[in-house]
């Protein structure tokens, strides 16, 4: 296609890899962020080896392991000792796709940000985008920066704002709600005791759920390696938490009764104030473009962590959409190719990630007594345990 003048939403890792990918392809990239800088929010992600693979594309992989901890297991148990998780990269027999890598968010964005930088692009920070409205054979965007509304036109618009985008055009929007349960986290030095690469979870029935994921370091302290503790807990308890009114000795001691692993983490807490809620959204798209607007990223297909996918379709969908523009005559062969390439996959994670998160955050107790039976059991099947490997690398694009 020729050169287009293209919008992106959003400077987080779906806005950005797609601004890298097309900035190279010579379109000219348009960055709307509505924070006024890429200040190191949010916790641990966990790269998998198809968010890996798009990286090594942009020729950052390398950058990514810096940063990031080497994940070359997810292990979850209970507090009796029954394994319930048990995936190892490894069992893929796949040389280049042997392990993920757990990195800070504020890392995978500087990287890309990094990348990104040297490339012609122009930037509005500090800038949010109101509304998104197709005319004529180009898109309009309304911004508002510091109390003064403004008007940007393009050719296109890419919206990469997250799960909570109200920019998503409504009549491609299936289904859109938060999930009952979130979860809480905060960022810890890593511990001598912790040095194993693997993601580790513990369960007490469905109700109970913590995890330590190996997390790397940030831009700012790049020897200070760090992990990422989560608690998951209903959002209806979030505000509880978030005001301060919750005994945190007491939770204390029954987080480290569930997993003593959590002692040295928990300890330099001081106040409930300082474990950040985060909630997650269940997003389902009809479809993904049309027109002159594509919604890529978490906007697109926001789901529950459970799987650790959501960087790792943003960076997806980045590459598709670049293979996609490269080979297309208009706007119309673009979306059909990337259709074509991202239909499979989405629709997969996100039946998945819906299925899976009640059997790990709700208070069924039959639902619990069904997996901690049947998820040792499936571990014990070879074909199942890659599948299972295959399903946590980001490689799947349909059920078989
Ligand atoms: C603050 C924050 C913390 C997070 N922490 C974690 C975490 O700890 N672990 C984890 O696995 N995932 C986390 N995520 C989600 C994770 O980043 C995504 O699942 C994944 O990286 C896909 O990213 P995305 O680019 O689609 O969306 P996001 O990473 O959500 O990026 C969207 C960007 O759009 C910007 N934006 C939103 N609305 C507008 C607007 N109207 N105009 C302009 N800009 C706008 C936002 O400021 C943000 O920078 C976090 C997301 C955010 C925003």
């Amino acid at each position: 296609m020729q050169r287009q003048h293209i919008a992106v939403i959003g400077a987080g890792t779906a806005g950005l890899a797609a601004a890298i990918f097309l900035a190279r392809q010579g379109h000219h990239i348009t960055l709307i962020e509505q924070a006024p800088a890429l200040t190191p929010m949010g916790a641990g992600i966990l790269l998998q080896p198809s968010g890996l693979a798009v990286l090594d594309m942009l020729g950052l992989r390398e950058k990514a392991l810096q940063y990031g901890a080497r994940v070359d297991t997810l292990y979850g148990d209970t507090a009796k000792g029954r394994v319930i998780m048990h995936t190892r990269y490894a069992d893929l027999g796949l040389a280049d796709q042997s392990h993920g890598v757990g990195i800070h968010r504020a890392s995978l964005c500087h990287i890309l940000d990094r990348a990104l930088a040297p490339l012609p692009h122009k930037r509005l920070m500090n800038t949010r985008v109101d509304a998104v409205t197709e005319q004529g054979s180009g898109v309009r965007l309304t911004l508002h920066r510091d109390g003064i509304t403004d008007i940007l036109e393009a050719d296109a618009v890419l919206i990469a704002n997250g799960s909570s985008s109200q920019l998503r055009p409504p009549e491609l929007v299936r289904y859109d709600r938060q999930y009952p349960w979130g979860a809480l986290w905060t960022m810890q030095p890593r511990p001598d005791t912790l040095t194993e690469p693997a993601l580790r979870q513990r369960y007490e029935g469905c109700h109970t759920m913590a995890g330590i994921l190996p997390t790397g370091s940030t831009p700012a302290q790049p020897d200070a390696p760090l992990v990422s503790v989560f608690w998951s807990l209903p959002v209806a308890d979030m505000p509880a938490w978030r005001e301060g009114r919750v005994d945190l000795s007491a939770w204390r001691q029954q987080a480290e009764t569930a997993w003593p692993d959590l002692a040295p983490l928990l300890a330099p807490l001081s106040s409930s104030r300082q474990l950040i809620p985060a909630t997650y959204r269940d997003v389902i798209m009809r479809r993904w473009a049309q027109g002159r607007i594509g919604v890529i990223g978490d906007a697109a297909h926001a789901m529950s962590p459970q799987l650790g996918q959501g960087a790792n379709m943003a960076l997806a969908d980045a590459l598709a959409l670049a293979q996609s523009l490269s080979g297309a005559n208009d706007w119309p062969d673009a979306w059909a190719t990337y259709h074509r390439l991202r239909t499979g996959p989405i629709r997969f994670y996100q039946r998945m990630s819906r299925a899976l998160t009640p059997v790990f955050q709700s208070h069924s107790r039959s639902v619990a007594l069904a997996r901690d039976l049947s998820f040792p059991l499936m571990y014990s099947v070879p074909w199942l345990r890659k599948q299972m490997a295959l399903t946590v690398s980001g490689l799947k694009t349909g059920l078989l």
